[in-house]
């Protein structure tokens, strides 16, 4: 079964992007957060705390996962979350392992000749 969710409005209902991957980044991206969120990875890379264990959730998520989530640093948020879009493959493996339904873009699409078809009246 495939979701008709719009893209848009899926993620506030989802947040299995934020609890799959290790988010990492490089370590200037991580001064504007909040300090204690953030763990040195490399000499060069940190990640966010909470995505780098084996069950992986971001220490800004809030919310439950698949009903209705926030980032509470959005605005600061590291490169690799902007990275994944709702609908692509990144998404999708992370929905899949949440055990949420895909979604699929709708498009609507507009026949340009009905001849064919007789209206019935
Ligand atoms: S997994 Fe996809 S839909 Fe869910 S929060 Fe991440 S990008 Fe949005
Ligand atoms: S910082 Fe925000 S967007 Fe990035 S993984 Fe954490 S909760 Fe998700």
């Amino acid at each position: 079964m495939l979701s008709q969710i719009s893209a848009q409005d899926a993620c506030l209902s989802c947040g299995a992007c934020c609890a799959f991957f290790r988010v990492s980044f490089y370590w200037a991206e991580g001064e504007p957060m909040p300090q204690d969120w953030v763990e040195p990875l490399t000499p060069v890379y940190s990640c966010m705390k909470g995505t780098n264990q084996a069950q992986p959730r971001c220490i800004a998520l809030q919310g439950e996962i698949g009903k209705s989530v926030s980032c509470s640093m959005y605005q600061h948020r590291s490169s690799s979350c902007k990275e994944v879009h709702a609908g692509d493959e990144q998404c999708e493996k992370a929905r899949a392992a949440h055990k949420l339904i895909p979604l699929i873009d709708v498009e609507i699409i507009h026949p340009s000749n009905d001849e064919d078809f007789e209206q019935v009246v």
